[in-house]
């Protein structure tokens, strides 16, 4: 199956590198699994000859700079001309680790209405399967970078030999499986393991990438994840819950960058009890929400259903369109109500 889609791969791709413009997509807010894998495409494309353009709808946290190594990933936030012609021209467009074209925002409209032929490689659960022309999707591996690994690995260029395959895509790809299985703490299965003996067999150190992805926290960051622990973390204990509020306040009061709270959402699952673990960060517009689970509970369906988002089984994130003080009283109830109609 992995082998069918990778000869149609290879087949379109072929069919758009002469005369065609490819353009590779991630998801809004990208995260170290969008940023490594539009890398590892990035990077195949460019050891084939193939010249291609990345697109992230907003601007990525800056421990993910390394990837970008010439500083020339078009971010739609910043400079949204440049994203607006690069998938005008494109005749091929190849979306990363998202499963609808709503997760690229402003650009949702551009790529839906384009003719450019679609792909999409991702790892979420019901894929919009009308949005794109050819699509490789499973939610059985770790993250769309070891997906992405398993489909690069098939292909001609790389024959299942990993000496093949350039050391960019390598780095990109074990990037975003280190991130999205929180340093192999979550959905880490057989296949990941596999692929990290060959990362390692590459020459790349995970515990050089661990460090760099986890652990390079400014002294901020440190001071406001003990913030958020001490004064901000409220526990349910009859819901199996905990939730933090990040508000503007305190963002404000420690100097609050983007990605600063990565991470932050796992912390309570590590207390006896609790099951289902959510951060509340206040954006200029909205809410943003960021859900975890540990155990039976669907996050996937709770943002569904009450936070304008969806994911995985037990990670998820979404958005919320009212104040900041009402967000307690909202989680609560609507978890209470989730977890009693389930
Ligand atoms: P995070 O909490 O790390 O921001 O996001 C966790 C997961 O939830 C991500 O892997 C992503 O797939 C999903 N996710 C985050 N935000 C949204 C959103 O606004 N909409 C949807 N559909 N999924 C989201
Ligand atoms: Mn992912």
């Amino acid at each position: 199956m992995l082998k069918d889609f990778v000869n149609s791969f290879e087949e379109v791709v072929a069919r758009h590198a002469g005369n065609g413009a490819i353009a590779i997509v991630g998801h809004f807010n990208p995260d170290g699994d969008s940023v490594g894998s539009v890398t590892g495409m990035h990077y195949y494309l460019a050891e084939m000859g193939i010249n291609s353009k990345v697109i992230l709808p907003s601007s990525y946290p800056d421990y993910l700079s390394f990837l970008d190594k010439r500083s020339d990933y078009i971010v739609f936030t910043r400079d949204p001309e440049a994203a607006k012609a690069a998938i005008a021209e494109a005749t091929l467009v190849i979306c990363l680790d998202f499963n609808n074209l709503g997760r690229t925002e402003g650009l949702k409209d551009m790529i839906r209405e384009s003719e450019a032929y679609k792909v999409l490689i991702d790892h979420h659960p019901n894929p919009e399967r009308e949005s794109f022309d050819l699509i490789c999707s499973t939610v059985e591996t770790s993250s769309t970078c070891e997906l992405l690994f398993y489909v690069l690995m098939e292909t001609k260029l790389v024959g299942n030999n990993i000496d093949n395959m350039p050391y960019n895509v390598v780095e990109g790809l074990a990037t975003g499986m280190l991130t999205d299985t929180n340093n192999f703490k979550n959905s880490a299965i057989a296949s990941t393991y596999q692929m990290a003996s060959l990362v390692i067999r590459k020459g790349i150190s995970l515990d050089d990438l661990g460090k760099r992805v986890f652990g390079s926290y400014s002294e901020s960051r440190m001071r406001l994840m003990g913030e958020m622990l001490r004064n901000q973390m409220v526990i349910l204990p009859d819901l199996g819950a905990a939730y933090m509020v990040l508000s503007k306040k305190i963002q404000q009061e420690y100097n609050y960058m983007r990605g600063d709270s990565e991470g932050f959402v796992n912390l309570p699952l590590l207390i006896d009890g609790v099951g289902v673990s959510a951060l509340f960060t206040e954006d200029d517009d909205f809410i943003r929400v960021s859900l975890r689970s540990q155990g039976e509970v669907s996050v996937n369906a709770l943002s569904n259903k009450y936070f304008n988002g969806g994911g995985h089984e037990r990670a998820s994130g979404g958005r919320l369109f009212i104040p900041v003080e009402e967000v307690p009283a909202y989680f609560e109830s609507s978890l209470r109500e989730f977890l009693k109609n389930r």
